[in-house]
This record gives C-alpha cells, sequence and structure tokens, in this order.
C-alpha cells in the first residue's frame, strides 16, 4: 500500500534532479578543506544566515552539540524552554558530551521571553555553575511548529548581549520559519552567535545540516566535528543534495504550510478532537483526540490501517507533519480516512 506519510518530513527521499546533482558533484577530502561541492554549500548557507561562515556536520544533533561544546565549557550551564529538541530529542547530549548543566524555563507554545530569562541567569560562584548559553529554536517541533518571533529572539540576544552570554539558535526547520513570517533568515539569524539549520527536513535533502557564526567560532567547530568524529572526506556527494535543497526547496515550504492549514481546519472540525489552530503556523499540527474515546496509539493504528501514517506523541496526541512527498491531495485523503477511523 502507498501511504500518505505524516510522520514527519525526514522521511522525504531524494528526487531524480537531486540524484543527478548527487551523481555529478565535484568532491574532494573535506577534512583537508579540499571538497568545492561541500565550500560551495557551506559558502551558501553563510550568505544566507548572514554569517561569516559556515560549516557541513551530518545531522542537526551533531550541529546543536557542536554548537554548545563550542561555546561552553564543562560546569557551565545553559539555558532553554523546557520541550526544546536540545534538553528532549538528543540523548542528553549536551550533559554527556559538552559537560554541561540545562536549565529549562516553561515556555508558552515553545517561546521564553527575555523577562523570563533574566532571572533565571547565574553568576559564576563557589556555589553556583555560571550561565553561559542560551538556546532558542525556532520553529519550535515539540510546540507544533511554532514561529518564535522576531522580537522576542531580539530582545534575548539584547539580554545575552548586556551580560555577556551567547545565543544558539536551533534552527533545524528556521526554512519554515522565515516561509511562515517573511522575515528573513538573516533577520533570525543576526539574533544568534551560532545557529544550526537542516538539510534533511523540510528541504527534503537526505542527510546534513550546517552550523554558521563568527569565523572565529567555526575555526573552533572544525576542531569540535572533528572530536566528534564528524569529519567527513568526499562528502560533496551528499552536500550536493543540501545545495540542491537550498537554491530549489526553500519557497515551496509555503506550499506544506498551506497543506498543514488545511489538515488543521478539517481536524479541529471533527468532533472529539481538540486542536489550538493558533498553534498551527508551518508545516506541523499537533492535536488530542481524548475526546474521540480511543486513546492515540489506537487511532493511528487504525489510520495506519486505512493508509495514513502518523505518530502517537502521548497517549492522547497525535502529531501530523506535512513536507514536499505530500500533496493536498493525498491531505485530503488523509482527513477521509481520519473520519472513518473516529466515526465522524
Ligand atoms: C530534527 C531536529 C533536530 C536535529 O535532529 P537530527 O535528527 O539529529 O538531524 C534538531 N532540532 C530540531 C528542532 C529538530 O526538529
Amino acid at each position: 500500500m502507498e501511504y500518505v506519510d505524516l510522520r514527519s518530513d525526514t522521511v522525504t527521499k531524494p528526487t531524480p534532479e537531486m540524484r543527478k546533482a548527487m551523481a555529478e558533484a565535484e568532491v574532494g577530502d573535506d577534512v583537508l578543506g579540499d571538497d568545492p561541492t561541500v565550500n560551495r554549500l557551506q559558502q551558501k548557507v553563510a550568505e544566507l544566515l548572514g554569517k561569516e561562515a559556515a560549516l557541513y556536520v551530518p545531522s542537526g544533533s551533531m550541529g546543536n552539540a557542536v554548537c554548545i561544546r563550542a561555546q561552553t565549557r564543562p560546569g557551565e550551564e545553559i539555558v532553554t524552554e523546557r520541550f526544546a529538541h536540545v534538553v528532549n530529542y538528543e540523548v542528553a547530549n549536551a550533559a554527556a558530551i559538552s559537560g554541561v548543566q540545562t536549565n529549562t524555563i516553561d515556555g508558552t507554545n515553545g517561546i521564553i521571553t527575555r523577562s523570563q530569562i533574566e532571572p533565571c541567569l547565574r553568576m559564576e560562584s563557589l556555589h553556583t555553575p555560571g550561565t553561559r548559553l542560551i538556546c532558542v529554536e525556532n520553529t519550535h517541533n515539540r510546540a507544533g511548529g511554532t514561529v518564535f518571533p522576531l522580537v522576542e529572539m531580539k530582545g534575548i540576544k539584547s539580554l545575552a548581549e548586556e551580560k555577556g552570554l551567547r545565543v544558539h539558535l536551533d534552527g533545524a526547520r528556521l526554512w519554515n520559519a522565515h516561509i511562515a513570517t517573511g522575515v528573513s533568515l538573516s533577520d533570525f539569524a543576526a539574533c544568534a552567535d551560532s545557529v544550526s539549520v537542516c538539510f534533511s527536513k523540510g528541504l527534503g535533502a537526505p542527510i546534513g545540516s550546517c552550523v554558521a557564526g563568527s569565523r572565529e567560532f567555526i575555526e573552533k567547530s572544525i576542531r569540535v566535528r572533528k572530536m566528534f568524529g564528524g569529519g567527513m572526506r568526499q562528502v560533496g556527494i551528499i552536500a550536493a543534495a543540501a545545495l540542491y535543497a537550498v537554491e530549489n526547496n526553500i519557497e515551496r515550504l509555503a506550499e506544506d504550510h498551506t497543506n498543514a492549514r488545511y489538515l488543521a481546519e478539517e481536524l479541529a472540525a471533527i468532533d472529539g478532537v481538540e486542536l489550538d489552530l493558533e498553534t498551527v503556523q508551518s508545516n506541523i499540527v499537533i492535536f488530542d483526540v481524548s475526546g474521540t474515546g480511543k486513546t492515540a496509539p489506537e487511532v493511528t493504528e487504525k489510520w495506519q490501517g486505512l493508509g495514513t501514517l502518523a505518530l502517537p506523541i502521548s497517549t492522547s496526541k497525535i502529531r501530523v507533519v506535512t513536507h514536499l512527498d505530500v500533496t493536498f491531495e493525498q491531505c485530503k485523503q488523509a482527513i477521509k480516512m481520519f473520519k472513518e477511523v473516529v466515526g465522524a
């Protein structure tokens, strides 16, 4: 059966055009700085983000880990939102690899503000760890793809400057925040010292992320990446897919957002489904099905039987994600199947 696959925007497969770009990529030893395709990708991403330099890494988790390790010392503290990807879905790498403690703040739809963060900052003393880094996530995955508003990001950046701290932006889906708001990638990125972006989510590449920042930060990150085992050789072969994705697949994210909006509005109208349309701002929709009398895993199992794949994220909540391998027509089919599952 050919499924409508709404589990994640990571499920996309490279298109024939992308594979052609990969097959024809010029390559070299990237650990020696010799891969022209990687260099072109890094240059392009640095330009888009308005940073001095960028560095290609194998995954978003490694990107965040490199940024945290390069900007902290063991025993220091980082501040982030409670449901941030860096503390929930990266196997505690900040603690395990960088040796930092995480101070998490309850946000609203993933957003934390300057005034919430300020009282949580700590000066290094005989008893306390010093706060070194503030991490923000845009768009926010667990909150349902919500956009971290530019004005809030600016507030955090100015606080960090006043206190001599650094800001890291987990921008795995910063592309989506840009398309959802019209705010440029570089305006968002200007609010952070380090940024990580993913090519393997909505942009549709099979692998890879970049981190970006000052030249000094990237010099340091090259060593950290090597320490983590992320130095790669003729990696232009996959960087070509990322370059193709950045050049061709950013603007089309608008289509994914339209499809997500459609799914959200249809789902919200179904009896027993609880869904906050306010949180549907990009390509992710999270909704509660407890009112249908079924648990989320029961619903997703039945939905799968009819041909739609989705992930339960708790006993009552389901997440669906739109991406370039899902058409509007398929979204309509998914809704039809969902109505059958819950008897609507
Ligand atoms: C996907 C994602 C990452 C990185 O995940 P990988 O699977 O390691 O590439 C980081 N942050 C957010 C917000 C994500 O959604």
